[in-house]
């Protein structure tokens, strides 16, 4: 009977591997997981696990497991591979022989240069252990600083300011969200923040971090100290590639799959937050998403190729972030975009759609209160995964449905 492996217990590996059942297969299952806990998700790690509810929220229950037949192995790293004799060796010591393997290995919080790492009252936000170990220093008379003004530091500084924490967020380039959002939405992102209380600084140098016995100190070049009592750092994340490099497979910013998710090795996928891919959408451009959506995604997809369907990508990138009773979202690439128009939704809410210099819509990027902006991020979605060049006076016209622009 064949045995298909998976490394990785997070949301990617967790939905190839009951894709593979939904699809019929079966065979065995194994799903290693370096993590004790069942697979969970990450977006409320950052929200609503450190406001309101501690738990984890589990992708599936665990009985759900056994009924698919399949077998978690967690609390255990794969330590290598063997691609040539098709063997997996467990950080246990066992080894697994595997048919085909899906690397799903995600990523890690990127460390700040030169520290030691994570501890102490330094801290990373990724793992639900991570989301715990803050949870203390959220509390109305603590002080916490944030290095770096993306997603996850922005919605840790939400979330702190809703749980009563007093804020300092420092950003070293001249504005937060600088990476994938256009700047008007970012100025009003900023300007949310900088009304809830948090102290947002941004064009910083950092010299240094200190962990102290009580809190822990950001050192400016100028030489101020930033002291708090935790500070978080949160400066993006890097593709767990150790695994996939010792093993001789292609590396670029990422495992480096094909548009079918396959490795440079014969019988070897990866997907998810580790691998970097071509999209065809982009004229084959090679990109590596950090999106809970694309993970469930490609791991769907990993399972139809694990069993011989050879499908492509054609997702249409897309990403969410809650900050408040803020909500943002982003589909598709706007580098490349040559005009930007605006379609205003009522009661703050916009849509920015990015088009090329032949008008075709590569992007659209949303903000509004609660899910103002969805249906319509939706289905520009549809317009970008159509390759659309719609009129561009219909587009910024908030009475033109763009439904009708669809269908044009
Ligand atoms: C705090 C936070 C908030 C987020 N919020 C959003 C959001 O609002 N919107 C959005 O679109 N996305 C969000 N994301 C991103 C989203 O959660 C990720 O893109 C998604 O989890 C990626 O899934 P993955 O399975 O590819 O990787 P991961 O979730 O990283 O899972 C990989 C798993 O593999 C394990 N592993 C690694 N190496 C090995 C090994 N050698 N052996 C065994 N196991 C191994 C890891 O321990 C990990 O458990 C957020 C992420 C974080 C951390």
């Amino acid at each position: 009977m064949a045995h298909f492996v998976i490394v990785g217990a997070g949301e990617c590996g967790a939905r190839a591997a009951f894709a593979l059942r939904e699809k019929g297969f079966d065979g065995d299952i194994t799903l290693i997981g370096a993590e004790a806990l069942h697979p969970y998700e990450r977006p409320p790690l950052s929200k609503e696990t450190l406001a309101e509810q501690p738990e984890p929220k589990f992708v599936a229950s665990a009985e759900r497991y056994g009924e698919q037949r399949i077998a978690l192995r967690l609390g255990t790293h794969a330590a290598g591979i063997d691609p040539a004799a098709k063997l997996v060796r467990l950080s246990d010591g066992q080894v697994l022989g595997y048919d085909k393997l899906l690397l799903a290995t995600g990523a890690s919080a990127r460390p700040f240069p030169g520290s030691a790492g994570v501890g102490g009252n330094i801290r990373v936000l990724r793992t639900h252990a991570d989301a715990s170990a803050l949870r203390s220093a959220l509390r109305p008379g603590r002080h916490i600083a944030i290095i770096g003004g993306g997603f996850i530091g922005l919605e840790l500084a939400a979330t702190a300011r809703k749980l009563g924490a007093d804020v300092t967020l420092v950003e070293g380039l001249p504005r937060i969200l600088k990476r994938g959002v256009p700047e008007e939405i970012a100025a009003i992102v900023a300007q949310r923040h900088r009304d809830e209380g948090v102290d947002i600084r941004c064009n910083v140098r950092i010299a240094g971090i200190e962990d102290r016995a009580e809190g822990a100190a950001i050192h400016l070049s100028g030489g101020e100290a930033i002291s708090a009592d935790l500070v978080l750092v949160g400066i993006g994340a890097l593709p767990n590639v150790a695994l996939a490099e010792e093993a001789g497979l292609a590396i670029d910013n990422g495992v480096a799959v094909n548009e079918h998710l396959e490795a440079s090795v014969a019988d070897i996928l990866a997907a998810g937050d580790c691998c970097s891919f071509p999209l065809a959408l982009y004229g084959g451009r090679r990109v590596r998403l950090e999106s809970w959506r694309n993970a469930q995604e490609q791991g769907t997809l990993a399972a139809a190729n694990l069993l011989g369907e050879r499908a492509s990508i054609s997702a249409v990138p897309w990403f969410w972030s809650d900050q408040y009773d803020l909500t943002l979202q982003i589909a598709g690439l706007a580098d490349g975009a040559a005009t930007t128009l605006k379609r205003d939704l009522g009661d703050g809410a916009f849509i920015l759609f990015h088009l090329d210099e032949a008008g075709r819509l590569l992007a659209a990027s949303g903000i509004g209160r609660g899910n103002a902006v969805a249906r319509d991020i939706r289905l520009a979605e549809m317009l970008i995964a159509a390759r659309a060049h719609p009129d561009p006076q219909a587009l910024a016209a908030s009475h033109v449905k763009l439904k009708s622009l669809l269908a044009a």
